[in-house]
């Protein structure tokens, strides 16, 4: 339900999503384990004032998101002064974060996007309707089905809980409700959100 917000609560709002975006995006740079220059990526997320400035992005040894850039004056610059600079706006960051996640780790490790799948339905034992076969044939009782996010990422069964589970063995997110796969990810994150 809709309520009318104050100016604190609205500020505390965004600055929870930079906090929670900034975490995200630090996740898939350690599962990344390496600088990534921005050529690699599709294109940039930057506004266009810096866009030619910014060259790669990395962890720095305190784990703090940086950028490798070019600008006359600074060879790099924190992320979190791109944002208070107006630099990538919210949208940009989730852009980000969405071209991050395609990116192959180190050692060959899978990029983590959630790729749609449709017309696919897991099956369930003749008497038994908790009794989940899916098509990779994985049940309960082997390696099972956790509560997900619509990205396939573990969550706590609670109110922002879309009744989806993904399958432990092939990353298929099922649909509660009808058992219809929605999609796959193939390296979901694994903590618990
Ligand atoms: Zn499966």
């Amino acid at each position: 339900m809709k309520r009318i917000k104050g100016i604190n609560v609205l500020k505390a709002k965004l600055l929870d999503f930079t906090e929670e975006i900034l975490y995200s995006l630090t996740c898939e740079l350690q599962r990344i384990g390496r600088t990534v220059k921005f050529l690699e990526l599709k294109y940039s997320p930057f506004c266009d004032e810096v866009i030619f400035y910014m060259d790669a992005i990395r962890l720095d040894e305190n784990a703090e998101i940086i950028l490798d850039t070019s600008f006359a004056d600074a060879s790099e610059k924190f992320l979190r002064s791109c944002i208070s600079d107006l630099e990538i706006n919210f949208f940009g960051l989730i852009d980000l974060l969405e071209l991050l996640k395609g990116v192959e780790g180190k050692n060959g490790i899978l990029p983590s996007i959630f790729k749609p799948v449709t017309g696919e339905y897991i099956t369930h034992e003749q008497q038994d309707r908790e009794a989940w076969v899916c098509l990779c044939g994985n049940m309960p009782n082997y390696n099972g089905f956790y509560a997900c996010d619509e990205d396939g990422d573990l969550i706590e069964p609670g109110n922002e809980w879309e009744y989806l589970y993904r399958c432990e063995y092939c990353r298929r997110v099922i649909n509660d409700r009808n058992l219809q796969v929605i999609g796959i990810n193939l390296n979901p994150n694994s903590e618990e959100g």
